[in-house]
């Protein structure tokens, strides 16, 4: 009988010890994004990606494993700027998720962190996939994920205040390792102010604008159409007059096009992993810029 008890006793104390820590459920709808929760939250949390680095981040489909997913979401985590707005509408509505619907504290949106860059003066859909709010591929500066990772830390603690200290430990801790890596990124990149690019699509202006690179074409004629024949003859034929070093793609982006232009013009077609998983390398958030100005560096040589 003493040994029942005591068994019994063993069960409500692991039980209890598991509502104590109990875990919030994040879902990011990109993969940096899960990344800097997992840096801030550690094991308080239980994340998930709705997207990868191989998939484009505009074009994803709701299927029913996702839905389940959003349905038990506590905090959802997504860049916004209208980068989601062809899935993540349909998403939250099939969920019915209260608690991460725009607005309330379970929803948000890093884009409201960090300053736009290419915010059209005048909108105008027939110039392809325009963003109002500027260009939403605000990964690719990390002082943007700084910025993100200040706000995201406050939220975790105003949703789950037990743990906001350990939340804040783990800020403290990141902060002081990121400003470290950004020096040490912007000094190894220092060979790339000025260097030309000719980019995939617009996804790489945080990056270039960081490290004062500049873009001279981009394969899409416009943003999100795919790229044409003849769009990539005018493309070769204005690099005569004014070079580029490299054409750069992102992980996720269909090889070909930059392939042809590169060896027509001669120079290195360069893969970024653009985000967390886009290569072996860019396992977390650090390496995904060690790589990526690694990546930049052998392309400029
Ligand atoms: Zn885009």
């Amino acid at each position: 009988m003493r040994k029942l008890y005591s068994i019994l006793a063993g069960v409500v104390l692991m039980l209890a010890s598991q509502l104590s820590h109990a875990e919030l459920h994040v879902l990011a709808c990109e993969p940096e994004w899960a990344s800097l929760a997992t840096e801030l939250g550690g094991d308080k949390l239980k994340v998930y990606s709705a997207t990868n680095a191989l998939q484009d981040p505009h074009h994803i489909e709701a299927r029913p494993s996702l839905i389940a997913r959003t349905r038990n979401a506590d905090l959802l985590v997504c860049t916004g700027m209208e980068l989601e707005t062809g899935w993540l509408p349909v998403l939250l509505r099939q969920s019915g998720n209260a608690r991460i619907a725009p607005g309330q504290p379970g929803n948000f949106v890093a884009g409201n962190y960090v300053e736009h860059l290419d915010v059209p003066s005048r909108l105008d859909r027939s110039e392809g996939d325009v963003h109002a709010d500027g260009n939403p591929h605000i990964q690719q500066d990390p002082r943007n994920i700084a910025a993100v990772a200040d706000a995201l830390a406050k939220r975790l603690e105003q949703i789950d205040p037990a743990d906001a200290a350990y939340y804040e430990a783990r800020h403290k801790d990141f902060s002081a390792r990121w400003n470290a890596a950004i020096a040490k990124w912007e000094k190894q990149a220092a060979p790339l102010k000025g260097v030309a690019v000719i980019e995939h699509h617009e996804n790489m202006e945080y990056l270039l604008h960081w490290l004062g690179m500049h873009v001279v074409g981009t394969l899409e004629p416009k943003p999100g159409v795919e790229p044409s024949a003849a769009h990539l003859l005018q493309l070769l034929d204005h690099l005569q007059q004014q070079p580029a070093k490299m054409v750069l793609r992102a992980a996720y982006q269909d090889e070909r096009a930059s392939r042809w232009l590169a060896d027509r013009a001669h120079i290195p077609a360069v893969v970024l992993p653009f985000t967390v998983g886009g290569d072996d390398r860019a396992k977390d958030l650090f390496g995904l810029f060690d790589d990526t100005v690694q990546r930049l560096l052998e392309g400029a040589k």
